[in-house]
């Protein structure tokens, strides 16, 4: 059964509401991340310093005790570092200078859920590493500013992909995109690569985690012995960005937003007309 066929649940003015809340906490818990951050510190430290703040704020982590072909996961974010890709295990290993650093992690407040992901550049790196950072959180933003009522979750897709396609990055397919809600993971998926469809028509109440993952080489990636973390088979660096939005009356909103984020991060750019406008 392909995933059209289950249901999407679509959300309430006062239920999006909700997931704001939920994803502010995802937002500050970032943040939080952030401040800390720095040659030296272990990932199992950033991941306290995120669990604290989720739990300060009164919030459950998400991510803890979600089922693993190994184990359940015991951990508020994942973290990956240089060739990893996602879900990462925070544990010992020390961050260092030249590494670029993606945290996800995800809150419930009141049964909502909000999931969002950043990346820091720690020290200096190559300049196509930070184009690389960068490029994959401006696909990001692209692809919530094509999530317009009446579009499809192709043109998200597609305005994706046109950023990778236009630096020559590589795209993850193993890992996509998703609607949020009651629960974090829920219909439809979100892929970060045309699929040759338009997909489902994009509605008032729609709710989806956008999250690319861009890679300096191909899109192949593998999971380690540990059940969890991914990383790239040909070792490329890969960086991984994400917000949870909300597709209102207005237009798209982001959820994982606080007074803390950076206006880089939360600042959607003109949306492309269609491809067909324009031309004879
Ligand atoms: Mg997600």
């Amino acid at each position: 059964m392909g995933f059209r066929d289950r249901r999407v649940v679509l959300k309430s003015a006062a239920q999006i509401e909700k997931m704001a809340v939920a994803g502010r906490v995802v937002a500050d818990a970032l943040a939080a991340v952030g401040e800390a951050i720095a040659p030296g510190v272990t990932t199992a430290e950033l991941d306290a310093v995120a669990h604290e703040a989720i739990r300060r704020a009164g919030a459950t982590p998400s991510f803890i005790g979600v089922p693993g072909h190994v184990s359940d996961y015991r951990h508020a974010t994942c973290i990956a570092v240089d060739e990893e890709v996602v879900h990462g295990v925070p544990g010992k290993r020390r961050i260092g200078e030249g590494q670029i650093v993606s945290v996800d992690t995800g809150a419930i407040v009141d049964g909502w859920h909000g999931d969002g992901a950043r990346t820091w550049i720690v020290g200096e790196v190559p300049p196509r590493t930070r184009l690389l950072v960068e490029a994959t959180r401006d696909a990001m933003l692209a692809g919530i500013a094509a999530a317009v009522p009446g579009a499809y979750l192709g043109d998200i897709s597609a305005a994706i992909e046109d950023v990778a396609l236009a630096h020559g990055f590589g795209v993850v397919r193993a890992f996509v995109g998703h609607g949020i809600g009651n629960e974090m993971h829920e219909e439809p998926q979100v892929t970060n690569y045309r699929t040759g469809s338009k997909g489902r028509r994009i509605e008032v109440g729609l709710c989806l985690a956008i999250e690319p993952m861009f890679t300096l080489g191909g899109h192949e990636v593998r999971i380690r012995p540990d059940g969890w973390t991914v990383e790239t088979v040909d070792g490329a660096f890969a960086v991984q960005w994400e917000h949870s939005i909300a597709i209102t009356a207005d237009g798209p909103r982001i959820l994982t937003v606080s007074e803390r984020t950076p206006a880089v991060e939360r600042a959607l750019p003109d949306r492309r007309p269609p491809a067909s406008q324009g031309l004879p």
